[in-house]
């Protein structure tokens, strides 16, 4: 939440002393005591793992507004399905909003490549997919359909769906009849 300007290139992780440092600045300058549980925007956000993408900055979020939900490439799997099933029917959230990115590291891999790879180096394939994708667009209407396919989902009628550009900064929405975009 503070501005700042990290320079560019690698940076070494935060020691102890440093998140300790940092939680005492977020506890005196931004911190405004608790809030409900409830997310109070009703919102759950399903997004990237991808660093570059600042969630609750970028939509103009504050804590306590929403559940943000992220994997590698923000895809819709079963687990993604099993804590937006406990946000709709225990927390009361209602809209679901989608965030797909340009330069997707799912966009650089091989399913098949990284399977077999991991499979030669330990013996055992995942029983999971990576998701990897070609083309974020197509991978959100993937997404906004596997939501509605699913019959544990209260509220289906407030699905958003965007890819952010990671160059630009913007976000443009995704729809499901919007297939020749690309
Ligand atoms: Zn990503």
């Amino acid at each position: 939440m503070t501005p700042h300007t990290p320079p560019p290139g690698d940076r070494v992780p935060l020691t102890c002393e440093d998140i300790a440092r940092h939680n005492e600045r977020w506890i005196e300058s931004q911190f405004q005591g608790m809030r409900p549980l409830r997310p109070a925007r009703h919102m759950a956000i399903v997004a990237c793992m991808d660093s570059r993408m600042p969630v609750y900055q970028l939509l103009g979020l504050d804590y306590g507004d929403a559940h943000i939900i992220r994997n590698a490439g923000g895809v819709v799997t079963d687990d993604v399905i099993r804590s937006l099933v406990l946000s709709q029917r225990a927390m009361g959230t209602r809209s679901i909003v989608l965030l797909h990115h340009t330069d997707c590291g799912l966009t650089k891999i091989s399913e098949d490549t990284l399977r077999h790879d991991l499979e030669q180096a330990t013996g055992l394939a995942p029983k999971f997919t990576f998701e990897a994708f070609r083309d974020p667009y197509a991978s959100v209407r993937q997404s906004i359909r596997r939501l509605h396919l699913s019959p544990f989902l209260l509220c289906k009628d407030e699905i958003l769906g965007y890819v952010y550009d990671v160059e630009s900064g913007r976000l443009n929405q995704v729809r499901l009849d919007d297939e020749t975009r690309s």
